[in-house]
């Protein structure tokens, strides 16, 4: 089948939503393309700070500025994806001193609003603090609900008349005359191929970007951190607590609905898809949590998640992917490569993603001689009408940790293009919770074989995935309770419905 349409935008991240988003309010007809589902890729593996750009604020001033304008941005147009939670910047001891110093000058130059509380009020605050920390400051950071973000991104999209397909994969490229004119894309389950014909094509793969450049032939100089982080069963502070010193591993506790995230690491890898977390890289996490939350490593860890980081190195090969540049970058392949119509927009933040998608649609825009402007800091994305208590009180529950009911499957499932357990976990939070899955999946599942929304095989593939995927991330850190959570999963879906997954 062949359609036509102005813009392709390749990749369901947040970066990607946030294109399709901007090209909407700017009356560009764009779809977007996503191999798995929105939020497979580093969006949906992340500490979910927004941040306010005190992390950056000695080593890339200038990427902090970035940071604070857009988490002010975002406060207005998308607070639906969006917990106030505040940060704290604590310093310890041992940490160097001569960096607090320069921490707060920058903070001063750029005008990000810190103050410094008592060591002691910060541990009234927040009691998992080290008795080591001796100085503590507040500042604007917040919690972003990755997948609330891309799915109002998608949905505001959507409402304007943009289009998205799911478990679709761009192969291919397609160029004449030194443009692209259009793309092939294959339904990864059923291997049908579409091809979009159209004016511009947006790569927004994330760390899959130079394999979507080199179906152009233009070689991309990237290299890839793999960063891992730990999933602590509840909330163990209310705050984003960073560790102030200058930027490295193992310096973020960040509260996320029921969860909390410690991280990260940044270890250097080859392969984009390599998202195993390795057994030596949750022991060193937990001796990093040590010095500055001495308890936290007695605390049940529920799962690992492990993103990729695309670091852009042009001239730079070999850099040490923490000292790589973590701004963004915008390429228009036209005049670097020879191929008009190709973008693409990479690197930068969760935090950075509306700007991000604002400076490459600019340069869309003028390429396609659309001169309408980038409305996507004023005009509000609805929320997602998912998840909320009294939704959960007023229909069926599926799961109680996330607070899942049966409607939000409902809604969820007739806003995905496909019923497949990754959107469907992503878009309302099934099976993410303490229970990680044990008494939800097999609920969901069911619910929606009800519903005529999954086949019977469907559904025992839903069942199989889910499990699957929920596996990836237990099984670095099954000791004490977590083991206990482990077997009786393994009973209930191997013992009363015969799974045979792992
Ligand atoms: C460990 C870690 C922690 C981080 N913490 C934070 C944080 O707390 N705050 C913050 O602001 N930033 C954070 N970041 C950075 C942030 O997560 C990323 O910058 C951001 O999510 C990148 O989004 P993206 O949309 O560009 O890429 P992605 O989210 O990776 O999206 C790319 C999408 O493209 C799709 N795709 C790839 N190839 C194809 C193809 N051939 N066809 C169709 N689709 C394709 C993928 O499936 C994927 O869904 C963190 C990064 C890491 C690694």
């Amino acid at each position: 089948m062949i359609e036509e349409v102005d813009v392709v935008v390749i990749g369901g991240g947040a970066t990607g939503a946030g294109t399709l988003w901007d090209l909407a309010l700017r009356g560009i007809d764009a779809v977007l393309i996503e191999q798995h589902e929105p939020g497979y890729g580093t969006s949906g593996r992340n500490h979910g700070c927004l941040h306010s750009g005190g992390r950056y604020l000695v080593k890339d001033p200038e990427l902090a500025l970035e940071c604070y304008r857009e988490n002010q941005i975002l406060r207005q147009v998308a607070g639906a994806a969006i917990e106030d939670t505040g940060g704290l910047f604590a310093h310890i001891k041992s940490d160097e001193q001569d960096y607090v110093r320069r921490w707060v000058d920058n903070a001063h130059r750029i005008g990000l609003p810190v103050e410094e509380v008592s060591a002691t009020e910060a541990r009234n605050m927040e009691p998992i603090l080290s008795s080591e920390v001796d100085r503590v400051f507040t500042v604007p950071d917040a919690a972003v609900d990755p997948f609330d973000l891309i799915y109002m991104n998608l949905q505001g999209a959507v409402q304007k008349g943009a289009r998205f397909m799911t478990e679709t994969r761009v192969k291919e490229l397609l160029i004449r005359d030194g443009r692209v004119q259009g793309v092939l894309a294959e339904d990864i389950r059923t291997k049908e191929v579409h091809e979009f014909r159209c004016r511009a094509v947006i790569n927004a793969a994330g760390p899959w970007v130079g394999i979507i450049a080199s179906l152009a032939g233009i070689s991309l100089e990237l290299t890839y951190g793999k960063g891992s982080l730990l999933v602590h069963a509840t909330r163990l502070a209310q705050r984003q607590i960073n560790r102030l010193r200058s930027p490295s591993d193992g310096d973020v506790l960040m509260p996320g609905k029921t969860v909390c995230l410690f991280g990260t690491t940044d270890i250097h890898i080859d392969n984009p898809d390599d998202t195993v977390t390795w057994a030596d890289e949750v022991k060193s996490l937990i001796e990093m949590e040590r010095p500055i939350f001495p308890d936290l490593p007695e605390m049940r860890v529920l799962r690992t998640v492990t993103g990729v980081r695309p670091l852009y190195t042009p001239g730079a090969a070999g850099t040490a992917e923490r000292d790589a540049n973590r701004g963004h970058a915008v390429i228009n392949h036209g005049a670097r490569d020879g191929v008009g119509g190709f973008f693409t927009i990479m690197g930068g933040k969760l935090t950075t993603y509306r700007l991000m998608a604002e400076q490459v649609v600019d340069e869309v825009a003028r390429e396609l001689g659309v001169t309408v402007a980038c409305k996507t800091a004023e005009t509000p994305l609805a929320g997602l009408s998912i998840g909320n208590a009294r939704n959960f009180l007023e229909t069926k529950a599926i799961c109680e940790c996330e607070q899942v009911t049966e409607d939000d499957l409902l809604t969820a499932a007739i806003f995905l293009d496909k019923v497949r357990s990754g959107g469907i976990r992503r878009m309302t939070r099934l099976g993410l919770g303490p229970c990680q899955g044990t008494l939800c999946i097999w609920r969901g599942a069911l619910y929606l074989y009800r519903k005529g929304l999954l086949t019977d095989q469907e559904c025992l593939t839903f069942i199989e995935e889910s499990l699957d995927e929920r596996w990836k991330g237990n099984r670095g850190v099954l000791w004490g309770d977590q083991i206990r959570q482990a077997e009786l999963e393994r009973g209930i879906y191997r013992g009363i419905y015969g799974s045979e997954g792992d």
